[in-house]
């Protein structure tokens, strides 16, 4: 089996670049992020505060996550409940941040995500695909841009989804969630030594695309 690894920090483009290659090379995009906010819904939903490792662990054990495709898009769902339309609030991703860094959040997705490249070509994107998930991928690519530019690309997003925000705080939760993803002890999010640096500031979306095809066909 092939595989793509793409890492980078909140709002650099990665699921919208790996998407797009995914197609191109027919490969099945595995977005991880997704997972970690399926779990931050339940600790929400359950009235768990994201300071409460023990609660946040114990309640890992009465969680299920599980993946479907549905024409080629990816759908988590939570304990049987597809949870796709609950995931992308500024609320889920603060929550999410706040909840990935427990040891025990982690152990549960690490083995759904191998076991999805063992079966299939992927491309995954989060925060330790080339540093953990898949230290032996094909390509690992760390994609960035400048945080005034992921916090507009974000903000785009959400109003072209209906929902109401500010740049501003937008702006704000996107460092404060990468220096909590950056700087936390398991799995911080940093470039693999092997991996290669993508600054999309001022490249488009098809520039990225390209690159990153072509990267994986000259590996
Ligand atoms: O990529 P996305 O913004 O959906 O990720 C949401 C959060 O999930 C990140 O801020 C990070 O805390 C966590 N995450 C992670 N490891 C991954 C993917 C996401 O810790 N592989």
């Amino acid at each position: 089996m092939h595989s793509i690894a793409v890492d980078g920090p909140a709002g650099a483009g990665k699921s919208t670049i790996a998407r797009r290659v995914a197609k191109e090379l027919g490969f099945i995009y595995v977005d991880t992020g997704a997972m970690y906010r399926s779990m931050a819904l339940y600790f929400l939903r359950h009235g768990i505060k994201g300071t409460e490792e023990q609660k946040v662990s114990d309640a890992c054990s009465d969680i299920e996550v599980t993946i479907e495709y549905e024409d080629g898009e990816q759908q988590v769902f939570l304990n049987g409940e597809n949870v796709n339309a609950f995931i992308r609030t500024e609320e889920v991703s603060m929550m999410t941040s706040d909840t990935s860094k427990y040891p025990k959040v982690r152990e549960k997705l690490l083995s759904l995500q191998r076991e999805l490249a063992q079966k299939k070509n992927v491309i995954m994107d989060g925060r330790d695909i080339g540093t953990c998930v898949l230290p032996d991928a094909d390509l690992k690519v760390y994609l960035t841009a400048s945080s005034g530019e992921r916090a507009r690309r974000r903000y785009k997003e959400q109003i072209e989804r209906g929902i109401q925000c500010d740049l501003g705080q937008i702006e704000k939760d996107i460092i404060a969630r990468d220096e909590q993803d950056m700087n936390r002890a398991v799995s911080p999010l940093k470039q693999a030594k092997d991996a290669v640096l993508v600054d999309a500031s001022d490249m488009t979306i098809e520039e990225v695309v390209a690159k990153v095809v072509s990267l994986y066909q000259n590996r």
